[in-house]
């Protein structure tokens, strides 16, 4: 698949000065609910509404969506509000369906991303459609399994497209629900940097208290868009309760957030400036995470060593990999001087650590 101009299309025509902004709730629960959340975000700058009506769930026995009904609902929230509603679609029967129903965007979920089966299933019934239909990442964090189910979409001639960045599951226990692993997202944008990018905090974070930081580090990263499930009483959804914020708190979000127009060459500059420094924010993270796996690992080193009682510093191992990392390095750009001052630090902290654990 190719970068092409026209994938971006359907969201440059609406013209927006502002992110694409898609919001409301996490599922359809009532015909009240739906309509309710709509009308107060009606006069607001969301573009899509939202709300979920076949809900994909990881056990069974949790509440599954009201199912096709839930399309009139939607059908109804257009006719009242004026605003552009979309659902998640995750077989040919659904697509049909929302179709039938002149729903105006379609996305498909991150559990329907994995499956190369269903992916052909949906593009299949998606054929000939002009609705934007949006691709979230696959749960697991495998770009090529992403851009292939985009490709897929696209070759059964959907060419309004755009890709929903979720954040993935790790078996790691982490503060996210779903990892952003950035890196992906950037190389994402690298690769595709016409496929609009809008980015689910609600999902990634899975606290509505941790959605404005990540929506903030989104539009840093010139996300297209946000997707922001939306509930006037999150408490009490019936589905992702906790990452749910009330119409007013997502009103409060986009007033807060600082979202950078490109209007003029100063206000590019500092575009291309925040753009560069998140990428740094996110490598320099990473870095550190590394650091500390490398960290566990010689932690591992010390503890056999000293059940073996062998020295701590181990001078023929420690020349190999300083000559390994200074060739490594030429190729990367970084000079010797740096590499060398680089790794010795890093050497000296893992020797701390090691004679912490054989002497501690
Ligand atoms: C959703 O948007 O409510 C949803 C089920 O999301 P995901 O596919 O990202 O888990
Ligand atoms: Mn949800």
């Amino acid at each position: 698949m190719e970068n092409k101009k026209e994938m971006r299309a359907w969201l440059d025509d609406m013209n927006l000065d502002h992110p694409l902004v898609v919001a409301g709730p996490c599922s359809a629960e009532t015909e009240e609910q739906v309509l309710k959340i709509a009308h107060e975000l009606k006069d607001t700058d969301v573009n899509y509404f939202r709300a979920g009506i076949w809900k994909p769930r990881t056990r069974p026995g949790m509440f599954e969506g009201v199912g096709a009904l839930g399309l009139k609902w939607l059908q109804k929230v257009k006719k009242e509000t004026g605003m552009k509603v979309c659902t998640e679609v995750a077989n040919a029967t659904h697509v049909k369906l929302a179709l039938e129903h002149d729903i105006d965007m379609l996305w498909v979920g991150a559990r329907s991303t994995v499956s190369p089966f269903i992916m052909q299933e949906i593009a299949d019934a998606l054929q000939g459609t002009d609705k934007p239909v949006l691709i979230k990442n696959p749960v697991n964090p495998d770009l090529a399994l992403w851009l292939g189910g985009i490709e897929r979409i696209y070759s059964s001639g959907v060419k309004n497209i755009g890709a929903i960045h979720r954040g993935f599951s790790t078996y790691e226990k982490s503060k996210y629900r779903n990892n952003p692993e950035w890196q992906l997202a950037i190389e994402f944008q690298n690769k595709f940097p016409d496929i609009p990018l809008i980015n689910d905090p609600s999902h990634i974070t899975g606290k509505r208290d941790m959605v404005f930081d990540i929506s903030q580090a989104a539009l840093d990263l010139n996300f297209d868009g946000l997707m922001i499930e939306t509930h006037y009483d999150p408490d009490n959804a019936w589905s992702d309760a906790a990452q749910q914020v009330t119409p007013s708190s997502l009103v409060q979000i986009m007033r807060d957030l600082k979202i950078r127009k490109e209007t003029d060459a100063e206000v590019e500059y500092q575009n291309a400036l925040n753009n560069l420094r998140a990428k740094i924010d996110v490598i320099d993270n990473q870095i550190i995470g590394l650091l500390g796996n490398r960290m566990v690992a010689s932690d591992g080193i010390g503890a056999l060593k000293k059940k073996k009682n062998v020295a701590v510093l181990q001078s023929k191992r420690w020349n190999e990999i300083l000559g390994k990392m200074v060739l490594e390095g030429q190729d990367h750009g970084l000079s010797e001087e740096f590499i060398l001052k680089m790794f010795k630090a890093i050497h000296q902290e893992s020797i701390n650590h090691q004679e912490k654990i054989i002497n501690g």
